[in-house]
């Protein structure tokens, strides 16, 4: 069956990504949607206009093009909806103001990405949520961080930077028992590899820049929710006036196409380039899940089924003073590599980690890390790149 409405979800992952989303026969026989641009909709009459009896009533609250991408993320998710913010970090600031108020509590989980931290540490203490980090490993022993006023506990694993892994089902078993609702960054999987709702997840995060993307240019956010949170996330979204672009839209949909085979691309050179990096003597560490080296690899066997482009490694150095010039001789000598922020796209980048700001899920004191975001490009043409930065930071 050509038609997504009915794509089976016993089906492999590449034919959904292929069929989901869109109807063809809703358009003219077309494969891809519309590309709807709108604000005002028309209505027939006055009555309709008064009911707002249809489906469409203005452009903030989904066209055709918004729609056939929230369909295709339910269908990956397994969620009851799903919203489209302009951002990654959007679709973590949304769902935080969806759920939480004054007086709130809220845990959150150490090693997040660094801009969720600030939005927690500025607006969100703002506005009278108390907000406390904890320890990535804690497991099932968040209960003793729980107060009668928490209200959301908040996930990402791996963790931004240094990839710690979660027990998510253990967190989220924790977190139930006392009402609270749990969220995840799922950025660094995708659904491909693993299904936060599945897991006890309420509310998955993405920051589709990244993989859905693909290209390293086009900037969205998804935030999908079970059928219990759905209505304060939908709200939230028609309340605060955040919709995005149709072009946007599009070209995610378009993108999450390829996605499934361009992960099979990162996985199996980022995990090809990170066991090489292992055996070498410049490297103190790898910090990638997907290796059985890496403390928190029982856990990403256990529940995750694959492993996505983009790990850190702790290069050597004899004392902290030295950590920044081995850094910056590692990275000054890549040529490949771009040096830039994001990941997810074709072309492989690198960039020294700053994690002055962690307060328990402290930095590795070996030596400096580097986060290597792996391309689509030949390994071996990567792995030759990276040999001449470790020659350049041996040579400090
Ligand atoms: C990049 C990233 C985001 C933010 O995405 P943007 O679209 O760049 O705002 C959020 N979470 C994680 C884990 C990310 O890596």
């Amino acid at each position: 069956m050509a038609d997504s409405g009915n794509v089976n979800g016993k089906m492999g992952i590449n034919t959904r990504l292929a069929h989901t989303g869109n109807k063809p026969s809703d358009y003219f026989g077309f494969i891809n949607p519309p590309v709807v641009h709108a604000s005002t909709v028309l209505f027939p009459n006055a009555r309709a206009m008064e009911t707002r009896e249809q489906k469409y009533t203005y452009g903030t609250r989904g066209t055709p093009t918004t729609d056939a991408l929230c369909d295709a993320i339910n269908e990956l998710e397994g969620s009851a909806g799903t919203i489209l913010v302009p951002s990654g970090l959007a679709a973590v600031t949304v769902p935080f103001l969806a759920y939480l108020s004054s007086g709130d509590h809220a845990l959150i989980v150490d090693s997040v990405y660094f801009p969720t931290r600030h939005f927690c540490d500025t607006m969100l203490k703002r506005l009278g949520v108390t907000v406390e980090y904890y320890d990535p490993m804690i497991g099932a022993a968040i209960e003793s961080l729980i107060r009668p006023n928490t209200r959301l506990v908040h996930t990402e694993a791996p963790g931004s930077n240094t990839f710690e892994m979660q027990d998510i089902r253990a967190i989220a078993d924790v977190a139930h028992r006392h009402g609270c609702v749990v969220t995840m960054d799922n950025t660094w999987a995708t659904p491909v590899y693993f299904k936060p709702l599945d897991h006890g997840v309420d509310v998955s995060i993405h920051a589709s820049t990244k993989y859905p993307s693909g290209h390293s240019d086009v900037l969205l956010g998804t935030v999908s929710a079970n059928a219990a949170h759905w209505p304060a996330l939908t709200e939230a979204m028609v309340t605060l006036g955040v919709c995005v672009s149709p072009d946007d839209s599009y070209q995610i949909l378009r993108g999450l196409r390829t996605m499934g085979i361009r992960l099979e691309r990162h996985q199996e050179s980022a995990l090809s380039l990170a066991t090489w990096l292992e055996g070498r003597d410049e490297v103190a560490r790898v910090l990638h899940p997907a290796l059985p080296s890496f403390p928190g690899h029982d856990l990403w066997k256990r529940d995750f089924t694959g492993a996505s482009g983009i790990f850190s490694f702790v290069l050597k150095a004899e004392s902290p003073d030295r950590f920044k010039a081995k850094a910056h001789a590692f990275l000054d000598a890549l040529s490949l590599f771009g040096l830039g922020y994001s990941w997810g796209g074709f072309e492989s980048l690198a960039l020294h980690v700053g994690l002055s700001d962690r307060t328990v899920a402290v930095a590795p004191t070996e030596g400096p890390v580097l986060r290597l975001q792996i391309g689509l490009e030949d390994v071996a043409d990567i792995r030759r790149d990276i040999e001449a930065g470790l020659a350049a930071a041996r040579a400090v």
